[in-house]
């Protein structure tokens, strides 16, 4: 059977999933009656918020109405992987890439290109994708679909021809795409003869793109089959991992799962294998019939952004916090953590995330998915800090010190940030950062970043009324609330996207928090030093407003160093809450008590303050 392995890209909102729900309408995949909006987006989180926030496959059949080159009647095994759009999820797109061969390129005709559409767009190309250029929504009356295709004529250099015009909303036009997919992109590579390992007909290797654990199967690997045909009760490696299983079961996506006998060549599927351990499945490793064939290339491992602590608000729910990591683990690739201690705070983890938006939805899926009750520490980048020669031993721990560099520290928690004596050099990671806006918003963008110590590189316009424009930029500076700054500057036009562009010199220096006059180091932060005063005193006064109140009053200061830069006072705290419910029901009071109870939940003790998550996320927006 023909095959052909695609993916959609797109700028979020431009309708990814909705063209995604009307391909399986029309190739009949669902019954009519099993239809629902956004079918592939299918964790309760993805719909509520309405966005996509895992890649999704899905196998399509396509019988063909028109006369065509492949000359034959048979249907096509169309394999389509749904990619989220918000670049905190790009690692979920990258490995959709590496697993296909073509991908439509989606742009909104009311808004055309986005900063995110270029950085998709870089990637698809990078994995010498075919690109089948799309524009959705020509059903708006602010659609304008020939600016935007001029747009896309100056990016891909393509003629204006291959540019299909379509409504995923109403189904418009959607049938010429699947037939560009099969027209334009080409049937599954195969590997090249060096890669070649099969020396036997039964030799056989998968890529594992993607995993998840189901509570009664174990974990279930999502495949790509690169060479050979996979069976069921076959016995296979993980070639990275070295675990020996036997396939259990294996299967398409339509988009549930569906039992197949095998698994061949060019195909996108799943393969179960029983195994409960979690770390025995890796993203990236290769399924292979003996332990030795050559494991495929995998993915480049992905560089964290943003980090921060994750505690349980219980103690003794450490080890449940572990195992649910674990498990989110793999089944996303892009979450990174070890274990942290903290004097304050007790047993944790560090975790590393792609960026703000990843950091929550992290957050949430352990609290839903794995019923945990966090207290998460507000986020930091990773600060390179070179030591001076001068220093005592334990000045840091050993296991932080880059290993190429041994008298340099890398450093994502403020409470690792040596005294200011024993510090030669502070590094920070920068980034290249890319916004697209509306000509009229370029001066607004620009003050933005220069604001938030940028560099402005240069502009070029995608058309008469939209600009792209390059910066660099410390990543500290825009990681937090940058993208909601950008919104209401530009009226909601602007968007942008970033990429890693070194570390640099900077003069950076600790924020340090003082509650009752002791260091409270889960709060404090790194800022350049011509802000700290300004930061100091809204997060001063920032915990003002949320701390809770004590029995005592609570001097609340920042410091740098020795030296005090803002202070606040939090006054005592006076009323009992039960105080005013005199006589009546004791139901009523015992529900009041147990709802504060409730309340108390999410919070840690800090010596003789107690500490609330609303605390630490005080000193990261500003
Ligand atoms: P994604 O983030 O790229 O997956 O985008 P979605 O598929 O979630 O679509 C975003 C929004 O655009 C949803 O509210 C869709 O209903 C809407 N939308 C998608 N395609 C069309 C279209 O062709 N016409 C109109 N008018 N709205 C569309
Ligand atoms: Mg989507």
């Amino acid at each position: 059977m023909e095959i052909r392995n695609f993916c959609i890209i797109a700028h979020i909102d431009h309708g990814k999933s909705t063209l995604a729900d009307r391909m399986i309408e029309m190739t009949g995949t669902l019954p009519k009656r099993e239809m629902k909006e956004q079918l592939l987006d299918m964790m309760d989180l993805e719909r509520e918020r309405g966005i996509t926030i895992k890649l999704t496959p899905v196998r399509m059949l396509w019988k063909r109405r028109r006369t065509h080159s492949t000359g034959s009647e048979e249907p096509v095994q169309l394999n389509l992987i749904d990619t989220p759009g918000h670049t905190d999820f790009r690692y979920e797109v990258s490995r959709s890439l590496a697993a296909c061969e073509g991908a439509i390129l989606l742009v909104d005709a009311s808004q055309g290109i986005q900063a995110q559409t270029l950085a998709v767009l870089t990637m698809a190309t990078s994995h010498n994708l075919t690109i089948i250029p799309v524009l959705n929504k020509i059903d708006l009356p602010a659609a304008d679909p020939e600016r935007v295709e001029e747009e896309v004529v100056k990016l891909l250099g393509c003629p204006r021809e291959d540019i299909l015009r379509i409504s995923a909303k109403e189904g418009r036009g959607v049938e010429e795409v699947l037939e560009a997919v099969v027209e334009r992109v080409p049937r599954p590579r195969q590997m090249e003869n060096g890669e070649r390992e099969m020396q036997n007909a039964s030799d056989t290797r998968a890529l594992i793109f993607d995993a998840v654990m189901d509570t009664y199967r174990g974990a279930v690997a999502y495949v790509r089959v690169m060479e050979g045909t996979f069976r069921k009760g076959q016995k296979v490696m993980l070639l990275g991992t070295k675990a020996e299983a036997e396939i259990l079961d294996l299967g398409h996506f339509a988009p549930k799962y569906v039992s197949d006998s095998e698994l061949t060549e060019g195909e996108i599927g799943y393969i179960v294998t029983g195994e409960k351990d979690v770390r025995r499945v890796r993203t990236g490793d290769t399924v292979a019939s003996t332990k030795d064939l050559k494991p495929l290339p995998g993915y480049k491992e992905v560089q964290p952004m943003v980090f921060a602590g994750l505690y349980p608000s219980e103690a003794d729910d450490y080890p449940q916090l572990r195992e649910a990591l674990e498990k989110l683990a793999l089944n996303d690739a892009s979450l990174k953590f070890e274990p942290e201690r903290n004097a304050a705070l007790g047993n944790g983890f560090r975790c590393g995330f792609l960026g703000l938006l990843h950091m929550d939805i992290v957050q949430e899926r352990l609290e839903r998915e794995h019923n945990c009750d966090l207290v998460i520490t507000a986020p930091s980048v990773l600060y390179e800090v070179q030591l001076g020669v001068r220093r005592p031993a334990e000045v840091v721990r050993s296991s932080i010190l880059k290993k190429d560099e041994p008298d340099t520290a890398r450093i994502s928690n403020p409470a690792d940030f040596p005294d200011p004596s024993y510090i030669k050099e502070v590094r920070e990671p920068w980034v290249r950062l890319e916004i697209v806006c509306r000509a009229q918003d370029i001066g607004a963008a620009m003050t933005l970043v220069g604001d938030r110590r940028g560099i402005y590189l240069s502009l070029e316009y995608l058309d008469a009324e939209r600009a792209l424009l390059h910066f660099e930029v410390p990543l500290q500076a825009i990681v937090l609330d940058f993208f909601d700054l950008l919104k209401s500057a530009t009226s909601g036009y602007g968007s942008m996207s970033y990429e890693p562009a070194g570390y640099r010199a900077g003069d950076l220096v600790k924020l340090q928090i003082l509650l009752l006059g002791e260091s409270a180091d889960a709060l404090s932060t790194i800022v350049h030093r011509s802000e700290a005063h300004h930061v100091g005193a809204i997060v001063c006064k920032k915990l003002k407003e949320v701390l809770p109140k004590q029995q005592f009053q609570v001097p609340i200061q920042a410091s740098i160093g020795a030296k005090i830069v803002a202070r606040e006072t939090l006054p005592a705290f006076r009323k009992d809450v039960t105080g005013y419910l005199y006589g009546g029901d004791v139901t009523r009071k015992r529900k009041l008590l147990e709802k504060q109870k409730k309340g108390k939940k999410r919070m840690k003790q800090m010596g003789k303050v107690t500490l609330t998550q609303e605390a630490f996320l005080a000193v990261l927006k500003r």
